[in-house]
C-alpha cells in the first residue's frame, strides 16, 4: 500500500470523513441518560429538512428548536456537548450541497450534518414495519425502529457504492453522465449488489458501463455520502486493454485520457475545458492516486 501514502493528505480534505463525535452507542438504550443529554443547556440540535439543514443567515443553526418531535442522539463533541438530530420544518434552511461547495464549514461539522441527514432520512422513509406494514416506533435514541405487533426490529441502512479509477499504462478511464455540466468527467461508480464482494462489484460495474475487463482491484479510501445514505467505497483497478464499449444508458460517454491531461483536468486547466471531480469528493482522490505516480507498465 506504499502508493497510497501520498493520497493521505488528499483523503483528509474529503467532505464527511472527519467525524469527531464520540457516538456512545452504550447510552442509546438508556432512555433517562439520553433525556438528560437532550435537556443539557449545551446540547446542539441539527435540524434536517430534505437535503437542507436548519439555518440562520448563511450558517446552520444548532439551537434548541421550539417544536422538535423525536430526536436522534448523534454523540458528544470534544467539549462534551451532546449533539442531536431532528426532522425540521423551519422555513429557513440551508441546502447541504451549496454549503459543501462553499467550504465555509469545518470538516468535523460537515460529518455531523452527514450523520444527521442520513439518519433523519431513514426514519422518514421507514415509518412502517417492512415485515407487517404496521407503523413502527423509534428506539435506541434513533438507531433502531421497533414494530410492537410483530416484534420486528429495523436498523438504519447504509448503501454501499463502489467508485473506482481504472488505469492502463499512461491512461485513465473516465466517464460522464448526460446530466453533468459540459466538460465534466469522473470515476465510474455503481451500487453494490447483494451477494457480491467489493472487488466483484468493481469488475462488474466497469464492464457494464464501459465494456472494460479489470484486474488488481485494490481499496484506496471510503467516504460517507449523505444523499441520502451512501458509503462510497473508493477503489482502483488496472484494465486488461483499452477497448471500450460504452453503455449509453448509465453513461453518456467514457474515454481514456492520458495522465498528463487528467492532471490538468484535476487542476481545471485543461485547454479544451475538460475537468474532473472536486477535491471534496472521493473521485478526486482516486483519480489523483493513479495520475500522481509513474506509470506501471
Ligand atoms: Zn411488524
Amino acid at each position: 500500500m506504499q502508493k497510497n501514502i501520498d493520497s493521505r493528505a488528499k483523503i483528509a480534505r474529503l467532505a464527511f470523513v472527519s467525524s469527531d463525535l464520540d457516538r456512545h452507542s452504550e447510552w442509546r438504550g438508556q432512555v433517562e441518560t439520553v433525556q438528560k443529554l437532550a435537556d443539557d443547556p449545551d446540547a446542539r440540535f441539527v435540524g434536517i429538512l430534505g437535503d437542507a439543514v436548519a439555518g440562520k443567515g448563511d450558517k446552520p443553526d444548532y439551537g434548541r428548536p421550539q417544536h422538535m418531535g423525536e430526536s436522534i442522539f448523534l454523540g458528544l463533541d470534544a467539549d462534551g456537548h451532546p449533539w442531536f438530530a431532528y426532522a425540521a420544518n423551519e422555513s429557513e434552511t440551508l441546502a447541504l450541497r451549496p454549503l459543501l461547495l462553499s467550504g465555509s464549514l469545518p470538516q468535523t461539522e460537515l460529518s455531523r450534518l452527514a450523520q444527521a441527514r442520513s439518519l433523519v432520512h431513514w426514519h422518514q422513509s421507514h415509518a412502517f414495519c417492512a415485515r407487517c406494514g404496521t407503523p413502527s416506533v423509534m428506539q435506541d435514541a434513533g438507531y433502531r425502529r421497533h414494530c410492537v405487533p410483530c416484534g420486528g426490529d429495523h436498523f438504519p441502512r447504509t448503501d454501499p457504492v463502489v467508485i473506482m479509477s481504472v488505469e492502463h499504462g499512461d491512461a485513465v478511464l473516465l466517464g460522464r453522465q448526460a446530466s453533468w455540466p459540459a466538460g465534466m468527467y469522473s470515476a465510474l461508480a455503481g451500487f453494490m449488489e447483494p451477494g457480491e464482494t467489493i472487488e466483484q462489484a468493481v469488475a462488474r460495474e466497469v464492464f457494464e458501463e464501459a465494456g472494460v475487463r479489470v484486474r488488481d482491484v485494490e481499496y484506496v479510501a471510503s467516504q460517507p455520502w449523505p444523499f441520502p445514505a451512501s458509503l462510497m467505497i473508493g477503489m482502483r483497478a488496472t484494465a486488461l486493454s483499452r477497448d471500450l464499449t460504452v453503455d449509453g444508458n448509465e453513461l453518456e460517454d467514457a474515454r481514456w485520457f492520458v495522465k498528463s491531461d487528467v492532471q490538468k483536468m484535476l487542476q481545471r486547466s485543461h485547454p479544451d475545458g475538460f475537468y474532473a471531480a472536486n477535491p471534496f469528493a472521493i473521485a478526486h482522490v482516486l483519480i489523483s492516486a493513479v495520475v500522481d505516480e509513474p506509470s506501471q507498465e
